[in-house]
């Protein structure tokens, strides 16, 4: 078993034995990850990167967990395979961003000349 399904089942320990799992539907995970992602945004608030990062890192790593324990619920509640669906968007990215066109670029796919 890879490390990250051992971690998923470690997440669905903890909700199971709080019986949380009569809460966890995709719509309310889906929405609690955007929660959690703008719980992370907070900490960059009206500072700098540089500056949130020096002062904000142990409430960053809290909040980026969470998002992503969030995005695991999501993917073992819907039999999504974390691998599976991350290497075929990177595919996806991949035609939709060639290097010869987006290397050192911040155009959108779509404004790529
Ligand atoms: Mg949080």
């Amino acid at each position: 078993m890879s490390d990250i399904n051992a971690l998923i089942e470690e997440i669905n320990r903890f909700r199971e034995a709080r019986d949380w799992r009569q809460f966890h539907n995709p719509k309310d995970l889906a929405l609690s990850l955007s929660l959690e992602a703008a719980e992370l945004l907070e900490n960059f608030q009206w500072k700098t990167s540089e500056e949130a990062v020096a002062s904000n890192l142990s409430g960053m790593k809290d909040e980026l967990a969470d998002v992503l324990i969030y995005a695991l619920m999501l993917c073992s509640d819907l039999e999504l395979d974390l691998e599976t669906i991350i290497k075929a968007k990177l595919e996806k990215n991949n035609q939709k961003y060639p290097i010869d066109k987006a290397k050192g670029s911040k155009e959108k796919y779509s404004d790529l000349s």
